[in-house]
């Protein structure tokens, strides 16, 4: 079962699940981003280092372009003053040294080609031209500036800068020097570029010069560049957007850089500046970008570790709390739900596990056991607290074997139980059989007290689910089990709390009673039935209200023996009894003996015999005119004690009588240890004896066995005739009875035994 609270705890324990969970999420979508974050900017910055290295190494070529055509125009004016072959040779000749170049060539009208200084077969200057004519150059073109021609020669493309040579204004020949551009493009400058993508020469329409040595980027199989990244890249728009604004920027003779999508799905960078001093040719540049993801790898690496790390530790705090969580609840849960001495569970289970009952099994009949262990407090004091409680816990262990799952017992309290039983057939025999497995558990723990339940039950009534009321009815019902009762089991109605509110009625209004002279003592005469006359009377009180109403002491003797009020009551009969001797012996009259009540509580008081004395002696009382009675029940706790009290108020001269002899236990050896004077048989008994042949012979051997004795019999209840005839003949010469008179007020009684009037 899992009740509300239990549930809470539940919920917190998620709460906290839930809270790390989506810190853990938090955790993992932050590491994502980052990663994402590293990643583009990674991206970035290795895209704008690219473009910035790529730019470098096309000032670079630029630069280079200048300076050769500058060192060609200086040779080129060395060579235009040369007068005859001879002379131009050895120009050539000293012109090598101071320039960079490897090879120079020379071609003029005359003489012909020279390659360096050495005349070259095979190219003259009109070739030159022609050539020169095919590529788009005019002779202005060509002329102004170091306007390269692009010439491929054997492997490879050149470009050949080629500077006019002229004399007077009139132009004589060229000098012009080749570069291979495959050997620039494979140079030093280039290593980064080439280390990570390709590097090309294109024409302003895409027609690729010259590549480096290894080319793998872009595939240069296609007629142009563009062609060529078109066919690698994944033909989208954004790649084909990209190729566009490349195209449009060629033409433009722009610089910048594209991205297109491979068709394998990453990037490619490709960055082109055009070369100023070519007039027609670009830089180009590219590169993958997945390459950042080699070098993001490390960084992106550490990373997902220290992610990793976080969530596990994230992980082991969560187990961790969850854990003691867990724990916790189980602490607080078996504190909150469980009996710390039986083991067992306590009430607060019992409210979850009754209401859930009546809810999943409505049509099963319930009942609600209320009980504790009769005189549990003597088990206490004679066993000791430890095997007191090996009965409580056998309770708790043997329900458990006798009843269902269905049903549950908890220890409330002390000895108080509860318990949800199913009503059935055999639910008495059940319970019956749960006291017997109790009793033989104490009986092995060596407890001879037998162990007897007193229990309120109360019936739980379909769809009420108030179970707290229905324990306290049953609580009601138990507590109408008083300690003598036979029957130990009392169900609940609404008599019982009927009876309750006259009690709490009762109570409430007990002591104005008191103050208010409510309390009036009767007298019910003594009658000797061999001399016929009077020899004493009993007190007994009545209370009678402000209105009239005379209440009975059955209907509110056992409240007060319950409170203790009539510790007081009992006292202030006695007081009242006494004071009216004082004023009898006052008045010169001889007051007959008259015997009290009194109850067990009043004789336990510790002060009991020296208040007693105290009155005797205020009131002046004679020896022998008070008469006590008391019960055997006074005697069930601490025999020994009460016996002391009972000697000490003989010697104070009260006359002691054993009251309602032949009712309850009537031990035997009550009569040998206890030195009472008289002996009262109770009129019940000897009701049920008139009859009864076996029981007068009871009585007549009683009247005997006390008389033998040494004490005094007088016959309760005596109401006929033939009742005071029969104790005649058996030897029982003192009586009392409505034969002879009711208990009657003081006055009454006073009027009628002392003054002889008669009634009127
Ligand atoms: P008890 O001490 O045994 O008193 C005798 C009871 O028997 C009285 O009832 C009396 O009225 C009743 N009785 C007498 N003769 C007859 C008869 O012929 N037939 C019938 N049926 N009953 C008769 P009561 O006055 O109602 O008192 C009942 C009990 O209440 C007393 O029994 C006594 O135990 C207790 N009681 C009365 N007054 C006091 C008191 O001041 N203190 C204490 N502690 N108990 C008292
Ligand atoms: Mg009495
Ligand atoms: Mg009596």
């Amino acid at each position: 079962m899992q009740g509300k609270d239990s549930s809470k705890k539940n919920k917190a324990v998620s709460r906290i699940l839930w809270i790390g969970f989506m810190v853990l999420i938090l955790c993992v979508t932050v590491c994502v981003i980052l990663a994402i974050y590293l990643q583009s900017t990674f991206r970035k910055q290795f895209s704008d280092d690219y473009y910035v290295r790529h730019a470098t190494a096309a000032e670079y070529l630029n630069r280079m372009l200048d300076r050769r055509a500058a060192q060609s125009k200086k040779i080129a004016e060395i060579v235009s003053a040369a007068g005859d072959e001879q002379d131009l040779t050895q120009r050539l000749d000293r012109t090598i040294g101071f320039s960079e170049m490897e090879t120079v060539f020379f071609v003029n009208r005359e003489y012909g080609l020279y390659r360096n200084a050495e005349p070259a077969e095979g190219l003259n200057f009109e070739m030159l031209l022609g050539l020169l004519e095919e590529l788009n150059y005019n002779e202005n073109d060509v002329y102004i500036g170091h306007a390269p021609a692009v010439i491929r020669l054997n492997a490879g493309a050149s470009v050949i800068i080629a500077t006019p040579v002229r004399k007077d204004g009139e132009m004589t020949g060229f000098v012009f020097v080749p570069l291979k551009l495959a050997d620039i493009l494979d140079s030093e400058v280039f290593r980064y570029q080439n280390q990570i993508g390709d590097c090309l020469i294109v024409d302003k329409v895409g027609e690729i010069i010259a590549t480096s040595s290894a080319p793998e980027v872009v595939s240069h199989t296609e007629e142009t560049f563009q062609l060529g990244l078109l066919a690698h890249s994944d033909g989208g728009d954004r790649s084909r957007k990209a190729v566009q604004e490349l195209n449009y920027n060629l033409n433009k003779k722009g610089s910048g850089y594209i991205n297109i999508i491979s068709e394998e799905g990453y990037g490619v960078q490709v960055s082109y500046s055009f070369l100023n001093g070519t007039e027609q040719l670009f830089l180009v540049s590219c590169c993958r970008d997945n390459l950042v993801d080699g070098r993001l790898q490390p960084l992106l690496f550490g990373s997902v570790l220290a992610c990793i790390f976080i969530i596990v530790l994230m992980l082991t705090s969560l187990t961790v709390v969850w854990a003691t969580a867990k724990r916790t609840n189980m602490t607080v849960e078996r504190l909150a739900y469980e009996d710390p001495v039986t083991g067992g569970k306590n009430l607060n289970y019992f409210r979850e596990f009754a209401l859930n009952q009546m809810i999943s099994a409505r049509e099963t009949p319930f009942v609600i056991y209320r009980f504790d262990i009769a005189n549990f407090r003597y088990i206490n004091e004679s066993y000791g607290h430890q095997r007191a409680d090996k009965v409580l816990v056998s309770c708790i262990k043997s329900f458990r074997e006798v009843f269902s799952e269905k049903e549950l017992c908890v220890r409330m309290d002390a000895d108080q139980f509860l318990a949800l039983l199913v009503n059935d057939s055999l639910l008495d025999k059940r319970f019956d059989e749960f006291t017997n497995a109790v009793n033989a558990d104490a009986r092995g723990n060596n407890i001879k007290f037998p162990v007897r339940f007193k229990c309120g039950i109360c019936q739980i009534k379909k769809h009420d689910h108030d179970i707290d009321v229905m324990i306290d009815h049953a609580n009601v019902a138990r507590k109408t089990i008083g300690p003598d009762n036979k029957e130990m089991r009392a169900f609940y109605s609404e008599s019982i709390v009927d009876d309750m509110r006259k009690v709490s009625h009762i109570e409430n209004i007990q002591q104005k009673a008191m103050a208010e002279n409510e309390f009036r003592v009767y007298l019910q005469p003594k009658w000797d039935i061999k001399e016929n006359h009077i020899t004493g009377a009993e007190a007994l009180v009545r209370w009678i209200r402000s209105d009239g109403t005379i209440l009975k002491p059955e209907q509110f003797i056992p409240i007060f023996e319950n409170n203790g009020f009539i510790e007081q009551l009992d006292f202030y009969t006695l007081e009242s009894v006494c004071m009216r001797m004082k004023e009898m012996i006052e008045e010169g009259v001889e007051p007959l003996p008259v015997s009290v009540n009194q109850s067990g509580l009043l004789l336990h008081s510790p002060d009991y015999v020296e208040n007693v004395e105290k009155l005797l002696r205020t009131y002046n009382v004679p020896s022998g005119a008070i008469e006590l009675e008391i019960t055997e029940k006074v005697f069930a706790n601490d025999r020994e004690a009460m016996i002391g009290i009972i000697h000490r108020l003989k010697l104070l001269g009260v006359r002691l009588a054993m009251d309602d002899f032949g009712v309850g236990y009537s031990s035997l050896t009550l009569l040998s240890d206890v030195p009472f004077d008289v002996i009262k048989i109770d009129g019940a008994f000897f009701a049920s004896s008139e009859g009864n042949e076996r029981e007068r012979m009871i009585l007549t051997s009683v009247v005997k066995m006390v008389k033998d004795l040494g004490m005094e019999i007088v016959c309760e209840g005596v109401e006929s005739e033939s009742q005071v005839e029969f104790l005649q003949r058996i030897g029982c010469n003192k009586v009392q009875g409505y034969y002879f008179s009711r208990p009657i007020s003081e006055p009454d009684f006073i009027r009628r035994y002392y003054k002889n009037e008669k009634e009127g």
